[in-house]
Formats: structure tokens, sequence, C-alpha cells
């Protein structure tokens, strides 16, 4: 089945991936079930100790403990790098297992990352308070200006990380001047640096970073690609040789994915683009809406000719996604945080909840989640202030969605 690889590449073919079954794998026939089969188990039968043997041996065909690899998430992994036109994939237990497990494949003590700033809270405190203890650095650069990469790069820098859109504040990285940078750092450091996204808050849907030049991607799977807030999972995408050591690390920091995340993933696929799609409509006409509102300081939205990189975002994205950020005003009564609050406390229809990318709208403060444990200029550095709210527009009727803000922020 995987030689029909070629004919599934066409253009425009992601629902058609998303809506065909992978069945890469032996232990099941082909003509067997069209849905994914789950191998909820943690060890495999041998059929006699030859198969020990063979392991023992070597040989990765013998399937011997689901931390090491299981037929179900195989399948998965195979179907990700299919959509994102990538040689393989590996699956986790969350994003951060995936992202973490990416990052310390390839570095060792005395390593060197740059990084963009602004990056999700759970990424910033990994760089900021574990990898300090395993002496490896990360120095920041600021998305506008991308030629410090090459400036700040030594022999020592193992990768450059970066996200975007950014979150919560939904900034633009321009991501072909960050691979050109890379490229130019190589050169003067003699040396391979591997360009990583976390491309979570895009998607594949909306966002090719591969066909930009990027090495690898990180995605928490728990967001757009599992899309009804029910799972845990995460995923490294990039070259075969890369994975393969990705894996390697995997067995020992164990952060596997569960057969049956992996299954409802698989299902979740089936309908990623058009849940994506139409998060992505609604997104739009929440943001027009919104900007109108008298109780909105700002709305941050890629797709608003008011963003300041909407044209960056228009010539790397090809749809500008399902977040929305907004600022609200404070009132006589209220500070800018507890205004953000009482919008919160007030929705009907969306969702006072973290996370974000399920089909169902969730709002949800900065300060208090995703960059919550942050020091005022650390919260500063990420632009994030105390009125925002961040929003993950579901697929809701949009008329619903924008008469429950309208609604809410009056209440202010
Ligand atoms: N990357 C981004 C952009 C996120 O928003 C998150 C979680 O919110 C993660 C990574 C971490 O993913 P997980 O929660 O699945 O570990």
């Amino acid at each position: 089945m995987l030689n029909d690889r070629h004919n599934m590449k066409t253009k425009n073919s992601k629902l058609a991936l998303s809506t065909r079954a992978i069945h890469g794998n032996k232990l099941y026939a082909y003509k067997g079930p069209v849905s994914l089969p789950i191998y909820q188990t943690s060890t495999y039968r041998f059929e006699s100790s030859d198969d020990a043997i063979r392991y023992a041996k070597g040989d990765p065909s013998v399937y011997v403990y689901t931390r090491y690899h299981n037929p179900t998430v195989h399948d998965v992994e195979e179907k990700l790098a299919l959509m994102e036109n990538a040689e393989s994939a590996a699956l986790f237990s969350s994003g951060m297992a995936a992202i973490s497990t990416a990052i310390m494949a390839i570095t060792k003590s005395g390593d060197e990352i740059i990084s963009t700033p602004a990056l999700y809270g759970g990424t910033y405190r990994f760089f900021r308070d574990e990898l300090p203890k395993h002496d490896i650095k990360v120095s920041y650069v600021e998305p506008e200006q991308p030629d410090k990469i090459s400036k700040l790069a030594t022999s020592r820098t193992t990768i450059v990380y970066f996200e975007t859109p950014t979150n919560p504040t939904l900034d633009i990285v321009d991501i072909k001047a960050i691979v050109e940078q890379t490229r130019k750092a190589e050169k003067k450091t003699d040396q391979k640096i591997t360009v990583m996204i976390d491309n979570t808050f895009a998607s594949i849907i909306n966002q090719d970073p591969f066909a930009m030049g990027v090495d690898v991607v990180v995605e928490s799977a728990t967001k757009y690609l599992g899309g009804h807030s029910d799972i845990m999972a995460g995923v490294v995408i990039g070259k075969a040789d890369y994975v393969k050591q990705v894996k390697g690390l995997a067995k020992h920091f164990g952060g596997c994915a569960d057969p049956f995340a992996a299954y409802l993933l698989f299902r979740s696929l089936k309908t990623f683009e058009l849940r994506v799609r139409k998060q992505n409509e609604n997104a739009h006409a929440l943001a027009r809406a919104l900007e109108k509102h008298p109780r909105v300081n700002c709305v941050l939205y890629p797709g608003l000719p008011s963003h300041p990189k909407h044209h960056l975002a228009k010539s790397q994205m090809s749809g500008f996604g399902g977040m929305v950020t907004i600022e609200v005003k404070p009132s006589k009564k209220l500070t800018p945080v507890e205004a953000a609050a009482k919008v919160c406390d007030t929705l009907t229809i969306a969702v006072n909840a973290m996370s974000l990318g399920g089909t169902e709208t969730l709002v949800s403060i900065p300060v208090y989640s995703s960059h919550v444990f942050m020091k005022d200029e650390e919260l500063e550095k990420h632009s994030v202030t105390p009125g925002m709210i961040r929003i993950s527009v579901g697929v809701e009727g949009v008329e619903d969605l924008v008469a429950d803000f309208k609604q809410a922020l009056d209440e202010i």
C-alpha cells in the first residue's frame, strides 16, 4: 500500500489523504477492516523464540513492546508523514514530549539553540528551566532581525527554533528569512544547523514549512490534528534518519503514544481539513466583527489588513488559522485582567477553558494559562498583556458566536 505514496501526493490532496486508510502494516491484511484496528497491547506474543532471537539480532520487523513500536501508532505516523509531504514521523504522548525529545535527540551538553522569543509558554519554560541543567544555552533573536541568527551562531549551534503564528500574540515570523539566515550561519560555522518549527497554530492545512526549507516540524496533535479536545498527542516530522534518532531517544525518555489515542487521532484526521477550513472561516468573520466592538482595544488576527504582518502572512500561509486574540478595554470598575475575566465568565457558547484547536470555541486568558509563571519582563518580551483573551474558534454557527462575544463584551 505504501507504494501508493506517489499517487497520493497530488496537489490539494490533503483531504483525500486524510480520508484514505493507509494500511502499511503487515500485521493485518490490506483487505481487512476499513477502520484502523487498535492494537491495545503493551507487548507481543512471539511465534517462537526464533522471533526473540531475530529481534536481538536487530531485525526491525519483529514487534516486541509498545514503547518501541505499535502497529496502530505506526500507521498514524505513516499517515502524518504523507500529509506533510515528509519522509517520516514519530508520534508522542503529548506535544511537549514531542518537542523535548526532538530537541534532546540532537543536542548535547555545551550546545546552543537560537530561538525567537514568542513561544508557547511550556516550550519557553522547558528552554528556561530544563535546558540549562544540561548546559544547553538558548539565545533569542527578534523575528524582525533574522540576520542576527548568522551573527549569533557559533560552532556549537545545533538548532534554530521558532513558531509562527505565535502563541498567543499571533505575530508572524518570516519562515523563508529564518531558513535563509540559518543556511548562512551554517556556512559561517561549517556545521549543520536544524531549522525546527512548531506548526501547531497553523497546521499543514494553512502552512507548509517543508516547502519553505524547514528541516523539522513539531506539533501538538492535542490541538488541530486531534481536533476534539479529547486526546493528548504530539508529533515530530522530518527526514527518516533524523526521525530514527528521535525514536531511539523516545525509547529512553518514554513519551510513546498510546494506541487508543493514536486511533482517535487517525479518526480525527478524516475530518481534519473540513474542520480547519471552517475554523479559518469562522475566525476571520469573528475577528472582523470584534474589530468594530467599542470594548475591544485591538484584534490580533493575521487575516485582517490591520495586522502589522498581514502581507507576510498572505505570502506564507494558505489560510489564516482559527486563532484570534483580542485585548479588551478596562472600565472604570475593572482592571484589564478583571475585564478579560468578566468577558470569559459571561460567554455562553464559547467555553472558558485552556487549550485550542477543538470543534468548540475556547477562550483563555494568557497571563493565567499559556503564559502563567512568568515575570512582568518575560511577559513584556512575549508581548503578552493582562487584558488579552485568546480565542480558539470552533465550528459553531458564526452568527451565534459573534452574538455571544458581543453580549459578553457589552457587560464590561
Ligand atoms: N505548542 C503549542 C503552540 C502549544 O500551544 C502547546 C500547548 O498548548 C504545545 C506545543 C504543547 O502541546 P501539549 O499540550 O500537547 O503537550
